[in-house]
């Protein structure tokens, strides 16, 4: 995405273009910026070859997740919805991981059927359940344990899943009983240890201490495991000034692990795949002075955008057709619902906007569209591919007798 002549463009196109064509609020998605992640990631994994799950949460668009599976990836899942979304898109079943802390006997069941590669089990009595389940069927199954390392991933409290204060995995102990109840369990096959410790991590100190942590365990115990699923987290670069997860120094320390452990390593990366692939192009339709500042009121709002709202996530946020002219007053972003939350960024410096201009918000790629809902009925926006000069529609925008 850049500047070409002060307009914004992404590939080929312009935003301005594409909201003259098909309205405001939109998402749209950059093909070669996805083709350059998923490159980026295999080449700097690329000495241990591991299994790219991409999670499917992070966004749910069937025509992405295609382009995704073209390009190698196959798929972790946390519900059955999701599952068929992978299947539907093509994804090899024996790529595919089925991660969550509370599957039902229906969501088994149905993993079951599909054969896909593992079911990534988060408690006791879930184990048990799908030792049932998988017994009525005749059939042995594969599965995962997740381990709850007690890490802090140093990321938002509300992303971090890796402390023993967190719902997610197993700790030691536990993990050790589960270990000697699948020795004696026929119809469970315990084939992978897995973690995952939390979301946006830039740092790896936490990712260093969840790998020795592993290491220590799969050292004393006395049990084979053919996976270790590391799970995703990576985080990506919402602002110019933060930092960016160091591939090299993660690859070398999980190389330095392998040296130990053969084992076939297994990820499920899901922001760092479609994060910064995505942007919302939204209209200003009003500017609300307040005295000390002005309220810009977007066409887009929390119900297409939740991060903000949701854990006061910052974006990157900027004008699609550049000027010089500065504001003298701090602009804050807001959108048409009602809820004081619904607001997106605050900024004391912003060019001087006016009614009817566009803002592009950036990096929505991943849990953007994922987490919209149709709050205070708003239609969820459309989703657009942009591939050079060309743009696809790959999700109509709703329309009103659809939520009606
Ligand atoms: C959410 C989630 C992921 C993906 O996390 P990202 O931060 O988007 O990479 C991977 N594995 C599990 C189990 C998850 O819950």
């Amino acid at each position: 995405m850049k500047y070409i002549n002060k307009k914004l463009t992404i590939e080929k196109v312009n935003f301005q273009k594409i909201a003259n064509k098909f309205g405001t609020p939109f998402y749209s998605y950059s093909y070669s910026k996805l083709k350059e992640n998923i490159t980026n990631f295999k080449s700097s994994f690329k000495t241990f070859s591991p299994l790219i799950c991409f999670a499917i949460k992070s966004n749910t668009n069937i025509n992405l997740i295609r382009e995704i599976r073209k390009l190698g990836l196959g798929a972790d899942v946390v519900s059955i919805g999701e599952l068929m979304l992978a299947l539907k898109a093509g994804i090899n079943p024996k790529k595919i991981v089925f991660s969550g802390v509370g599957k039902t006997s229906t969501e088994i069941s149905f993993a079951i059927e599909k054969k896909i590669l593992l079911i990534n089990a988060e408690s006791l009595s879930e184990i048990k359940e799908i030792n049932r389940i998988a017994k009525s069927k005749n059939r042995t199954i594969k599965i995962g344990v997740r381990l709850n390392p007690n890490t802090d991933a140093k990321t938002l409290n509300q992303i971090s899943t890796g402390k023993k204060e967190n719902k997610f995995g197993v700790n030691k102990n536990t993990f050790y009983q589960i270990v000697n109840y699948c020795k004696n369990s026929k119809n469970v096959d315990l084939k992978c240890l897995s973690v995952h410790i939390g979301s946006q991590i830039l740092d790896n100190k936490p990712y260093e201490k969840m790998l020795r942590t592993v290491s220590k365990i799969l050292s004393e115990i006395n049990y084979e495991f053919e996976f270790v699923d590391l799970g995703g987290g990576m985080g990506i670069k919402y602002s110019n000034s933060s930092k960016k997860l160091n591939y090299k120094k993660y690859n070398s320390s999980i190389c330095k692990f392998l040296d130990k452990h053969k084992v076939k390593i297994i990820f499920e990366p899901g922001r760092s795949i479609i994060g910064d692939t995505g942007t919302l192009v939204t209209k200003v339709i009003y500017i609300k002075d307040s005295g000390r500042k002005k309220f810009i009121i977007l066409d887009a709002a929390m119900n297409d955008l939740m991060r903000p709202a949701l854990y006061g996530a910052l974006h990157k946020t900027l004008p699609v057709t550049k000027s010089n002219l500065m504001t003298k007053k701090t602009y804050e972003f807001v959108g048409p619902i009602c809820e004081s939350t619904d607001k997106f960024i605050t900024l004391k410096r912003f060019q001087k906007l006016k009614e009817k201009d566009l803002i592009a918000i950036c990096d929505v790629g991943a849990y953007g569209m994922s987490l919209s809902s149709n709050y205070n009925l708003r239609p969820r926006p459309v989703e657009l591919l942009v591939k050079g000069s060309k743009i696809k529609v790959i999700r109509k925008r709703q329309k009103y007798k659809d939520i009606i």
